[in-house]
């Protein structure tokens, strides 16, 4: 399988009148062609910092990539101009967000700004791109394309518009779309269509995708591949079947048992992980789940656990996996 993607020892920190907040420490991953991976985790745990990295869109300053490597298709996006950047973004890697209204220009119809970004990064005339705009409000599941194609954000539903989003996004035939949380603020019943469609265009276009969410929940059926972050680094990642069905790590745990499930015949009640995230002003020399893990050794506090291979794909950075550490069940039942 082709890398699209590797990101190797990313650090990002930001500088503040309080100090440095060190909000990415270390992060490596990559993505093969038509793979799709989810990012998981807390907000304020370094998803979203990652994510803007890789498409240069962090404010420098007060952001500044302090270490590490952006390969894109053999290529450092943090090395190349600002130019080379702005042709990348948008035609080989797009992005959407959670509110496809901070995004959307509400002045301009919906048809104009998927043909905009079509005539900015291909040369194609203003007739060609209307109707490539109509095939991609059609490919994206928008009914009536010939005639919504000429109405403005206000007159699209909630999910409509992030269906646009992703029309736009998907227009210049992207290797590479990153989805920051795109289905937070929308109802479970479209929220659950607009996964289906990502999915779905995944395979058909085989674009890879990086999904970043706080709700492991969402991943299930769209991604092949999944790592957790937290405090800024990676703590567990695999295959999807290796962190729903074989997960190490215990904040892994505390994520899977406060994802609602449909499946169990009683009603579990969801338990949400207890404590905070540490600053990241100063964060601590151990285990960085340490304060919070109801399974912590006098090691964790003292020492940064190091990665652990539990199988070919499957990788977790806890001191429980250590040969001498003491022996604990993941409480979360498995086949979730
Ligand atoms: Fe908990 Fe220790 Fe594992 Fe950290 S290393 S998650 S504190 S058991
Ligand atoms: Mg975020």
């Amino acid at each position: 399988k082709k890398k699209v993607l590797e990101v190797k020892n990313l650090k990002v920190s930001f500088d503040t009148y309080a100090g440095e907040v060190q909000a990415v420490r270390g992060v490596s991953f990559y993505v093969n062609k038509g793979e799709a991976i989810a990012i998981v985790g807390e907000s304020g745990c370094g998803k979203s910092v990652t994510a803007q990295s890789i498409m240069r869109l962090i404010p420098m300053p007060p952001g500044r990539i302090k270490e590490g490597e952006i390969l894109f298709k053999g290529r450092d996006l943090t090395k190349i101009s600002n130019k080379q950047m702005e042709s990348i973004r948008g035609s080989e890697i797009a992005m959407i967000f959670q509110d496809p209204m901070t995004s959307l220009n509400p002045t301009m119809m919906i048809g104009n700004q998927i043909a905009e970004g079509l005539r900015k990064h291909q040369d194609l005339s203003k007739k060609e791109s209307l109707k490539r705009a109509i095939e991609m409000l059609r490919l994206v599941g928008i009914p009536n394309p010939e005639k919504r194609v000429y109405q403005y954000p206000h007159e699209f539903s909630g999910g409509m518009r992030q269906r646009a989003m992703i029309g736009i996004a998907l227009a210049c035939n992207p290797t590479l779309l990153i989805a920051d949380e795109p289905t937070t603020a929308l109802d479970v019943t479209i929220q659950a269509q607009i996964l289906e469609l990502m999915q779905d265009l995944q395979k058909r276009l085989n674009t890879s995708i990086i999904l970043i969410t706080h709700d492991l929940g969402v991943v299930a059926n769209v991604v092949q591949r999944v790592m957790v972050m937290y405090a800024g680094m990676v703590i567990e990642s695999g295959l999807l079947e290796d962190i729903f069905y074989d997960a190490k790590h215990p904040y892994t745990w505390g994520l899977m048992r406060s994802v609602p499930r449909l499946d169990l015949e009683k009603k579990e009640e969801l338990k949400p992980i207890e404590g905070s995230p540490p600053d990241l002003f100063a964060p601590p020399i151990g285990c960085p789940f340490a304060s919070r893990c109801e399974y912590a050794m006098k090691v964790c506090k003292n020492y940064m656990p190091e990665y652990t291979k539990v199988n070919e794909s499957h990788v977790v950075a806890c001191w429980l996996e250590h040969p001498l550490a003491p022996k604990v069940e993941s409480p979360v039942k498995k086949g979730g």
